[in-house]
């Protein structure tokens, strides 16, 4: 594999891929049926120390890089992409901003409970009239003495109501653009803070997607991450290294599609042969199995590059861009093969179809990664 994984690497992998197997694939129908977020899971996850992958062994984290974490949410995401999102939003959105934008202080604060899983992160953006055009976004914050007042209401937040601290963004003055957007840190307990509409999704159905409201919420200095105004470049910047974590979202339910796939094909017979020997259907395995490669690799060179300190937006955009687009044509594969029982409700295959439609929305839609990696390439 490049690139090449060390041992602390491959004992990782295999720990999620064992957890993928034995725990999160015979669950993760009945958690998308109930709509019922995968506590447990993520619970003994964070036993496993998979809650603090990126985070420093002095606040009780694994001390990995990207790379790691790419590979053990491949294997997280081929078995429950619901229980995968919250652990890429956690480590990715919550706690890779907290790390490289936060304080000492902030820091020690926060990090220790959030790496063993005591507390669940989230990142909150989006409104319900800002997407995509994120540097409009209209949730207020005004200063207060030695703090801020927040009023606004966010959308579409995963983690939303398990998550007991969350970054969000507002703006001091809309008249400022994107230049007077903070970032701040709320404590799910502030008053002022509140829950909204849970939502009810086409896939990912177990992962908690919720309404966040801002209703004079006093947010003390101390909470603001990084500079006033810096908050709109934190959060491009989370963007980033998030769509690395999509990128192996979709690479981890590509996987468990061409396994699937793979499955049927070898077991099911038809005009007195296997499926799997029928030339249109191995060209359907072909042509997915070569682009799930072609995607983890994007995936593991975007990784690298944040690995390496060296500039990685762009491959951040074409690893999510094309992994993402590559679920969706492995999902639209295994239901071609698999036929009637890949669309009957409950069949993993039909949670997969659903569930890889997702990854082409969040952390930016697939038109955004277009418009992302083309201004590479502008004169
Ligand atoms: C399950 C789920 C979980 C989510 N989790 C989070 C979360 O944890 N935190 C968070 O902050 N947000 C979250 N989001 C929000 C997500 O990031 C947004 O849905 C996404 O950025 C798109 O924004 P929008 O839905 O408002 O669509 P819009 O921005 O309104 O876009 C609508 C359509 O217009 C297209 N479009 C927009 N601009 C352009 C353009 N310039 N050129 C061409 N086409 C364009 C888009 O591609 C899309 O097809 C989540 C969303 C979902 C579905």
């Amino acid at each position: 594999m490049f690139p090449e994984l060390s041992g602390s690497q491959l004992q990782l992998r295999d720990t999620a891929r064992e957890f993928a197997d034995k725990i999160l694939i015979p669950n993760a129908d009945h958690h998308d049926q109930r709509e019922e977020f995968p506590r447990e899971n993520i619970d003994k996850l964070a036993e496993l120390g998979f809650l603090g992958l990126v985070a420093p062994e002095s606040f009780g984290g694994l001390e990995q890089n990207y790379v790691t974490l790419c590979v053990v949410l491949e294997e997280l995401n081929r078995g429950c992409a619901s229980t995968g999102i919250t652990v890429s939003v956690h480590n990715s959105l919550f706690t890779g901003p907290l790390l490289a934008f936060g304080n000492e202080e902030q820091h020690e604060r926060w990090l220790p409970r959030v790496t063993n899983g005591e507390v669940l992160g989230a990142y909150a953006i989006t409104e319900p009239d800002h997407g995509s055009d994120a540097a409009s976004i209209e949730t207020t914050c005004r200063k207060d003495g030695d703090g801020y007042i927040l009023n606004g209401t966010k959308a579409w937040i995963t983690n939303g109501s398990e998550a007991g601290l969350i970054i969000t963004f507002a703006t001091l003055e809309s008249s400022l653009g994107s230049k007077g957007i903070c970032a701040f840190i709320i404590e799910s307990d502030m008053p002022g803070f509140s829950v909204g509409k849970k939502e009810k999704k086409l896939g990912i159905r177990a992962s908690d997607t919720v309404q966040l409201l801002f209703e004079d919420l006093e947010v003390p200095a101390s909470n603001l991450l990084g500079e006033e105004g810096q908050g709109f470049k934190i959060a491009m910047h989370t963007l980033d290294g998030g769509r690395i974590g999509i990128a192996s979202q979709g690479v981890g339910i590509a996987q468990a599609c061409l396994d699937a796939s793979l499955e049927f094909a070898g077991e099911r017979e038809m005009f007195g042969r296997l499926l799997q020997d029928n030339q249109l259907v191995s060209h359907r395995i072909a042509e997915v199995a070569t682009e799930i490669d072609a995607a983890r690799l994007l995936m593991l060179r975007a990784a690298s590059l944040k690995d390496a300190g060296m500039p990685y937006g762009m491959e951040a955009a074409m690893a999510k861009l094309f992994a993402s687009e590559t679920a969706n044509r492995a999902a639209h594969h295994a239901i071609e093969i698999l036929g009637g029982i890949g669309v009957s409700h409950g069949h993993k295959v039909e949670r997969l179809f659903r569930d890889a439609k997702i990854t082409e929305i969040y952390e930016g839609t697939s038109e955004i990664q277009r418009l992302v990696i083309s201004r590479h390439f502008r004169t």
